[in-house]
């Protein structure tokens, strides 16, 4: 069984950025400011106050990753209220919260739902046609795994 859903022309956008990648983050942003104003930000708590500060606009802010922020992202994207992430995370750092970050990673991917991990291809995910018209996501068949015998 195929389930999809359906991805509005206004997309919610999911931002997080780790310290040394926020420069870069805001950057791009301040860069892509055109193609972000016609979608909805959510972000997490410092790498959202900085957006907004920089976009000069409105971005809904959960708590700092560390602090639960990339859970709540995640159980957003579980719950379908993200279409895409954008989540620059530190090839260089460990993290004091790298389990939740492998996890909203791989929450990702269960969702099916574009993800960005770098400058180079959130500028192709934004020139993307698709970021501007509905688009309809196929959802992975997870019926077999629901309804396993235990
Ligand atoms: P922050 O969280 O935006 O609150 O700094 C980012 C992260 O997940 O590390």
């Amino acid at each position: 069984m195929v389930t999809s859903r359906v991805l509005k022309a206004r997309k919610r956008i999911a931002l997080v950025a780790h310290d040394y990648k926020k420069n870069d983050l805001i950057e791009w942003a301040e860069f892509n400011k055109a193609v972000l104003a016609r979608h909805e930000l959510i972000a997490t708590g410092t790498t959202g106050r900085l957006l907004e500060e920089k976009l000069d606009r409105p971005v809904k802010q959960v708590l700092s990753g560390p602090l639960g922020g990339d859970q709540q992202i995640g159980s957003m994207i579980a719950e379908g209220l993200i279409d895409v992430l954008i989540f620059f995370w530190d090839p260089m750092e460990a993290q004091p919260h790298d389990p939740d970050v492998k996890a909203l990673l791989r929450l990702a991917i269960v969702w099916n739902i574009p993800v960005a991990n770098d400058r180079a291809t959130s500028d192709f995910l934004m020139t993307s046609p698709l970021m501007h018209q509905e688009y309809e996501a196929v959802i992975p068949d997870y019926s077999g795994y629901v309804k396993r015998k235990v």
